[in-house]
């Protein structure tokens, strides 16, 4: 099955084990890294619940009429939390709507699931909301949050739930996952590491296109630090409306260049190891923490009316001139 997903299998047994011995919680935290899979987690736990027939090893059956409407996205037990938008909040009205479809009898007679996603996006009243929701569970319902970000959860509503957290795979089951979704060699790699690691995140960089992008970063960055290219001159063409994922890919290869240097990068395919290598040898590494922080200030500021022109010039200049890693002759791997 193409959408298999071995890295969360521990977690699903875990859930699949409580189910069989009527030990459910009635809210359960499903933490993890963006883009690994905990919405694919979080709907094959759901349809398990509300199918009918399951098979002997738990699973939705997929024939009969509640995971019918579950393919449908109609099924009246299994209601859904998240923003109107991607990147806007959850609201205190949608959370009292959901805690009232709670509150009715399922329709199928068994469980009753809400999945709310990402969950770090209630804000304070719609968090205040649902923490009475999960401090007066009624029978066989189940709430699944769903958050790449818990800590920003509220300590209340993070205590009331058990929490699960979902691994990111390996390197290996993350390309996998990604041939099995047509996307293969150094695109896959490439996509692989921009996403750290999570396969979806990869899947929704490589469909989009950023990760060509932010392949074009890579190059360019390259190319800056090796005195082929003018700073200025690039620092205009990044000027677009995609800014802050170059900005965000540029931190993104920092992280990596850093990695390279304290762990061998022989596993990863040989076109980005080089170009990895190829700055490496020549930038240091407290300096790529320290551009690090400039990026994240960059990032911070997109929006607020600074001269976009200017920031993006001060850090091509300011790349294009780091101090090479034997003029500095920083330990390598320290940090
Ligand atoms: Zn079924």
């Amino acid at each position: 099955m193409s959408d298999a997903t071995p890295w969360l299998e521990p977690v699903w047994q875990q859930v699949n084990r409580a189910r069989l011995q009527s030990r459910l919680p009635h809210a359960m935290l499903l933490a993890g890294s963006e883009g690994i899979g905990k919405q694919l987690l979080a709907d094959r736990i759901a349809h398990a619940l509300l199918c009918e027939a399951p098979d002997d090893k738990g699973e939705a059956c997929g024939q009969c009429a509640a995971c019918g409407w579950l393919h449908a996205g109609t099924h009246p037990d299994l209601l859904v939390l998240k923003p109107d938008e991607p990147g806007k909040a959850i609201k205190v009205d949608q959370v009292r709507a959901l805690s009232a479809g709670l509150a009715i009898t399922s329709h199928g007679g068994r469980y009753k699931v809400a999945i709310v996603c990402p969950a770090e996006a209630m804000n304070l009243n719609a968090a205040n909301s649902l923490l009475k929701t999960l401090e007066e569970p009624t029978a066989n319902t189940l709430l699944i949050l769903i958050s790449a970000a818990p800590g920003r959860l509220l300590a209340t509503v993070r205590s009331r739930c058990q929490q699960l957290q979902a691994p990111t795979p390996t390197q290996a089951q993350a390309l996998d996952w990604l041939a099995a979704h047509g996307v293969q060699g150094e695109a896959a790699t490439r996509s692989v590491l921009l996403a750290g690691g999570a396969p979806l995140r990869a899947l929704g960089l490589h469909e989009s296109g950023a990760e060509a992008v932010m392949a074009e970063c890579l190059e360019q960055l390259q190319a800056l630090s090796e005195g082929r290219l003018d700073p200025l001159a690039v620092a205009g063409e990044w000027q677009g409306d995609d800014i802050a994922l170059r900005l965000g890919s540029w931190r993104q290869w920092l992280q990596w260049l850093i990695r390279a240097r304290l762990v061998p990068v022989d596993k990863v395919a040989s076109d980005v190891a080089q170009k990895l290598q190829t700055i490496t040898e020549s930038v240091d590494c407290k300096a790529l923490y320290q551009f690090m922080d400039r990026i994240d200030s960059a990032l911070a500021t997109l929006g607020s009316g600074l001269n976009r022109q200017l920031l993006l010039e001060d850090l091509m200049i300011r790349w294009a001139s780091m101090p090479t890693r034997r003029q500095n002759n920083v330990m390598q791997g320290s940090r």
